[in-house]
């Protein structure tokens, strides 16, 4: 039998400067104590701005976004990685305007914050959701597999037809200590040949070398990275955000091949949709 453990939030306000990598707008976030049993994104520059977190209210492009009535909130994935890793699940998110802060590309500075601020046990106790029937999602040459384990383990494969990444593979047993030290310091990483197709759509224009891993046709433009395969390791900080989406501590494996934001909420949306494959407890 697993111990139920309490909701948690954090002990004190945590405030927090940067720019959005996408709107490339600058932006202030306060990480608000909350009994409220949920994680509330709330939006200063609009009026009326409070959403709970859903995936009902989540859609991915090229980040994972809130899409609300009111607006959006673009790249909340390194965010929610951190909040669900440290079990933090009553909170109230504010910000000055429509995306979550890139600070270094990494959810290291997210993680070093939360844990200088302090996290704090609530009454309330919380249920965890545990895999019991596996099953895979595909995408073209993607694809997540989904197992039951006795732990939260996600394995990620990934290939680029590039010099510095090729193919890279890693599988990690998801606790607080794996993800500080293997995890939350990967950057996001993107390609210079990309960057125009992106602007174009409106997005990565606060995108710079400070910000991610960028790669030209050759080479890595923005200096040492910080693991030679940071690539996979970044893309297993997506996964576990995204996967933070289903609002409770998970048990089960997931292993991706190529995929991506799309591919991470398909499984977050089958899961909600087939109670079938898991139990709660
Ligand atoms: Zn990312």
């Amino acid at each position: 039998m697993r111990k139920m453990v309490n909701k948690k939030t954090v002990e004190k306000e945590i405030v927090i400067s940067g720019i959005g990598i996408h709107t490339g707008k600058p932006v202030e976030m306060k990480l608000k104590p909350s009994d409220s049993g949920q994680i509330v994104f709330r939006r200063t520059d609009v009026e009326g701005f409070e959403f709970p977190l859903d995936p009902g209210n989540v859609e991915s492009q090229n980040c994972t976004m809130l899409i609300t009535k009111k607006g959006k909130i673009y790249t909340l994935e390194h965010l929610l990685a951190v909040l669900w890793v440290y079990g933090i699940d009553s909170l109230i998110v504010e910000l000055s305007g429509e995306e979550v802060p890139i600070m270094d590309g990494s959810a290291a500075p997210f993680a070093q914050a939360v844990r200088q601020a302090g996290i704090r046990d609530l009454s309330q106790k919380k249920s965890t959701i545990t895999i019991t029937k596996s099953f895979i999602i595909k995408e073209s040459d993607a694809s997540i597999s989904v197992l039951p384990d006795s732990e939260l383990r996600v394995t990620y494969h990934i290939y680029f037809e590039h010099p510095n990444i090729k193919r890279q593979g890693l599988s990690i047993h998801v606790t607080q200590e794996n993800f500080e030290s293997e995890i939350a310091s990967a950057r996001t990483f993107g390609f210079v040949e990309d960057v125009p197709g992106l602007r174009a759509k409106g997005l990565a224009l606060g995108g710079s070398l400070k910000n991610a891993v960028v790669l030209d046709k050759k080479r890595v433009i923005s200096g040492p990275l910080r693991f030679p395969d940071e690539f996979v390791r970044h893309k297993i900080l997506d996964l576990i955000g995204d996967l933070a989406l289903m609002r409770a501590p998970v048990i089960g494996h997931f292993i991706a091949k190529k995929a991506g934001h799309s591919l991470h909420l398909k499984i977050v949306k089958f899961l909600f949709d087939h109670p079938e494959f898991w139990e709660k407890t």
